[in-house]
């Protein structure tokens, strides 16, 4: 199994009272496969990534079990963690401007990114991302490589993003709500983008999202989450056609 996820529970403390934002998740991703963690606003899922990737903070409390490739991730030292993100798990999240420096062009943020985990020549990184900005799709990659942030559109950042996210080959690539900072064209473009991404590449992806029209789009499983709960974890087709849980019908009846 890729990644595995057991009886996760995270915690917060809030004015001396402990609140559960999860509780005994539990989901498993298999290599190459998509995994959709859906559920209403505050249910958990970003949360649960978080703990995946190691950023909660200092007051969560977390019990329960991560393994990436059969490595234990929960209590993982913070060098070993951060050695992962960017390396074996990539990340794409919501707000496409947080995940740049204002001050540096994109190359050289996605150019910083691969030399962390790779030893390649200045003249190899460079062509690197270059291959990259062009495979998700940004027309002129050279151009979008000598632009800062604030000169591209929230799709073209989204791309970028993503061109980030696979440059190391990641293994699994975490996808918090991808598409829900964008207008509905770029969102398309983006959509597209993941579905021919995930024919090409060999990355399994967890696919945060509180959007059932993507669900049906590009998972393959599907794991739904209410107030931190799992309550229906079921492949795509099966969710969509007899959904077993109260919530998943509701969270179905909303798609237009
Ligand atoms: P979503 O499903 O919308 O991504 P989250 O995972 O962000 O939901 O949040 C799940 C629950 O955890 C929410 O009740 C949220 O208020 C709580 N939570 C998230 N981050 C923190 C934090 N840093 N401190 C306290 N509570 C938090
Ligand atoms: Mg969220």
């Amino acid at each position: 199994m890729l990644l595995s996820v057991q009886d996760l529970t995270i915690s917060f403390e809030a004015g001396g009272d402990l609140s559960e934002a999860t509780r005994g998740v539990a989901f498993e991703l298999r290599r190459g496969r998509v995994l959709a963690l859906v559920g209403e606003s505050g249910s958990g899922k970003s949360v649960t990534a978080m703990a995946i990737l190691g950023l909660l903070p200092g007051t969560a409390a977390v019990r329960g079990s991560i393994t990436l490739e059969g490595e234990q991730l929960l209590g993982a030292a913070p060098d070993r963690l951060r050695e992962l993100r960017g390396g074996r798990i990539g990340t794409v999240f919501q707000e496409p401007m947080a995940a740049f420096n204002p001050v540096f062009t994109i190359g050289d943020q996605i150019g910083e990114a691969i030399r962390t985990h790779r030893r390649l020549t200045s003249a190899a990184v460079r062509e690197r991302v270059g291959d990259l900005l062009g495979t998700v799709g940004l027309d002129d990659p050279e151009r979008i490589a000598r632009s800062y942030p604030h000169q591209l559109s929230g799709g073209q950042l989204q791309r970028s993003m993503i061109a980030m996210a696979i440059s190391c080959d990641p293994v699994l690539l975490i996808a918090d709500e991808p598409t829900t900072a964008l207008d509905v064209t770029a969102q398309a473009g983006i959509l597209d983008l993941l579905r021919e991404l995930r024919g090409r590449i060999d990355t399994a992806i967890l696919l945060i999202t509180h959007d059932m029209g993507v669900v049906a789009d590009l998972a393959d499983d599907v794991v739904v989450l209410e107030n931190g709960r799992v309550v229906e974890c079921a492949p795509v087709a099966r969710l969509f056609a007899e959904p077993a849980h109260e919530y998943t019908k509701t969270l179905l009846d909303a798609v237009p």
